[in-house]
């Protein structure tokens, strides 16, 4: 299994890091995608990837933390740091109208920028849609950027996600999924083939209060399998291979 975004970054590794990685591995999970936050120490996620060939980086910045004093800032740091080594795709970027708010218009400004960063960077793009699923596609669908996309930790309907797919876009779907009845919609209704397994970790795991780590990816793939009548080692065939070609083989 390939976990394509977790923030083991995040303080919540900070003490037991290599034992999470070692136990991911023992489960199955064999390489991880950093989702690093270029305004909330970049420097981390670059350290852990330079100790673990396993784990390569994705760099953007959380779409609520997007202000008018920090925007030129943000872009400059997302354009500076994708030129640097391990660094796989552009995100995660995106639109959110959750709790923590911003101003909306200044955050679709923002991802377009983006948009278009990944597209003359040849980078794949990881968004992140919180209460947005569908603006952020049909912003997507209006740039058309010629590089993979994935919707992660989509939570938006199935149907939007199936119209979406068609034109290519990829769905990662965390361990939260054995407790969503909207991630299982989603997961009956999108083909295999537009299917990732992400952990989002320390966040969306199987229990909302619980730490979440990557060796939860089994969690996912087990569901995925069940929803689909599936074996459990078709979907990794299909996620594994799914994910190599969206991190157009850089992984
Ligand atoms: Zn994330």
């Amino acid at each position: 299994m390939i976990d394509v975004h977790c923030h083991l970054d995040d303080f919540s590794f900070e003490t037991d890091l290599e034992d999470v990685i070692r136990d991911a591995k023992a489960r199955g999970v064999e390489k991880f995608v950093i989702s690093a936050l270029v305004d909330v120490g970049v420097e981390r996620a670059f350290e852990i990837t330079s100790r673990h060939p396993c784990a390569k980086l994705s760099v953007g910045a959380q779409p609520q933390s997007v202000s008018d004093g920090n925007y030129r800032d943000l872009l400059v740091k997302i354009e500076e740091t994708l030129k640097r080594n391990g660094v796989v795709a552009l995100g995660e970027v995106g639109l959110d109208r959750g709790r923590e708010g911003g101003d909306i218009t200044l955050q679709k400004k923002f991802f377009r920028e983006c948009v278009r960063l990944a597209d003359s960077n040849r980078l794949p793009l990881v968004v992140h849609s919180r209460g947005a699923g569908r603006e952020a596609i049909e912003l997507l669908l209006d740039e058309r950027p010629n590089v993979p996309i994935d919707m992660h930790a989509f939570d938006g309907r199935a149907s939007a996600a199936f119209e979406a797919s068609k034109k290519g876009i990829m769905f990662s779907i965390p361990p939260s999924l054995i407790r969503s009845e909207q991630k299982r919609a989603l997961v009956k209704r999108l083909p295999l083939t537009s299917l990732m397994l992400e952990s989002d970790a320390p966040a969306l795991g199987p229990e909302p209060d619980r730490r979440n780590v990557p060796s939860n990816l089994i969690i996912t793939l087990k569901t995925i399998a069940h929803e689909k009548k599936l074996s459990a080692q078709e979907v990794a065939d299909s996620t594994y291979k799914n994910s190599v070609s969206f991190f157009l083989g850089r992984l």
